[in-house]
């Protein structure tokens, strides 16, 4: 069976629940040198960030402006912050905790979404996302995008499946 994530929401928190997109100008090692230069051959990350979510300004002002623009369209909603442009885990642990709890200081966010490279997740960072799973619903979003190494090597990925 197929559950449709939007209801698996709605009935664990029992209401509406929109995510708010961050940009938190951390960059990406597939872009900068360190993995590789030019990036992911389908990235272009100014299709997907909204008004709010640009990385000059703070991230408790990008989720203040997200919230106030939903809020307008959507009734008694709760929010997750969602880490979405370039990748989100790559920094030190300090700074992402810096980052992340920025995000978190609403009462009405109720959950923290991180995406980032499968090969930027090292297990301090997986250890400080364990630490917000106990308070918030925490999901860490990896982009695997495919299983196989020449479609990898092709889009020009930086890793390979393993
Ligand atoms: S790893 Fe992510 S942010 Fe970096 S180039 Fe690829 S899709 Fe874009």
């Amino acid at each position: 069976m197929y559950r449709e994530y939007a209801s698996y929401i709605k009935e664990k928190f029992g209401t509406r629940v929109q995510k708010i997109a961050l940009n938190p100008g951390l960059g990406c090692p597939n872009r900068d040198g360190t993995i590789g230069t030019g990036g992911c051959t389908y990235c272009n990350n100014l299709t997907f960030s909204p008004f709010y979510g640009q990385a000059s300004k703070p991230i408790a002002q990008q989720m203040d402006e997200g919230i106030a623009f939903f809020a307008k369209k959507y009734k008694c909603q709760k929010y997750i912050a969602y880490f979405q442009s370039y990748t989100n885990t790559y920094a030190d642990t300090a700074k992402l905790k810096t980052l992340y709890d920025s995000a978190l200081q609403r009462d009405d966010v109720v959950g923290l979404t991180v995406a980032t490279r499968p090969d930027c997740v090292d297990n301090q960072t997986l250890e400080l996302l364990a630490h917000y799973s106990q308070k918030y619903y925490t999901v860490l979003e990896i982009g695997v995008e495919s299983c196989y190494d020449a479609t990898l090597r092709m889009i020009n990925r930086g890793h390979t499946f393993a």
